[in-house]
């Protein structure tokens, strides 16, 4: 896997007391391995996925094992100022949308508008206004679990 530097926020030395083991490529692969490390993608990796560095961050310190490599430092050092792990790029983290929306809400034309209103007003006449349809669902005994 390429080693990517951090985005410029979190590309500096960390404020907090920073604990480096700087150990062999199979020593690091081993330890990052046995401390269930996350790969890439910032899930659990598969077996044969190799380290060259992880980070185990906490409130008062950080400790970092890696192998001798300026860029492999400066990427742990990333996760030691708070880079998630799954390593999202400054434009990633500027374009992250402050609370996730389920879905795009449209804006509707006059005439949208006026149908909307109008299927709505028939189905509040099939089926009673929107509060009694959601104590129904609410008040619904919940189905039995699958066997
Ligand atoms: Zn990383």
């Amino acid at each position: 896997m390429p080693v990517t530097l951090p985005p410029p926020q979190y590309n500096h030395p960390p404020s907090i007391l920073v604990i480096e083991h700087v150990l062999t490529a199979e020593e690091v692969d081993a330890i990052c391995h046995a401390r269930h490390a996350l790969g890439w993608d910032g899930r659990a990796p598969p077996p044969r996925y190799r380290f060259s560095g992880c980070a185990h961050v906490t409130a008062r310190s950080c400790e970092v094992w890696r192998i001798d490599d300026g860029a492999v430092r400066r990427h742990e050092l990333g996760h030691c100022n708070g880079w998630p792990s799954n390593h999202p790029t400054a434009q990633e983290l500027a374009n992250r949308p402050a609370t996730p929306y389920p879905r795009a809400v449209l804006p509707l034309s006059p005439e949208q508008a006026k149908t909307f209103e109008e299927a709505s007003q028939r189905s509040i006449q099939r089926n009673g206004p929107p509060d009694v349809l959601l104590r129904q669902v609410l008040e619904k005994p919940k189905a039995p679990e699958p066997q």
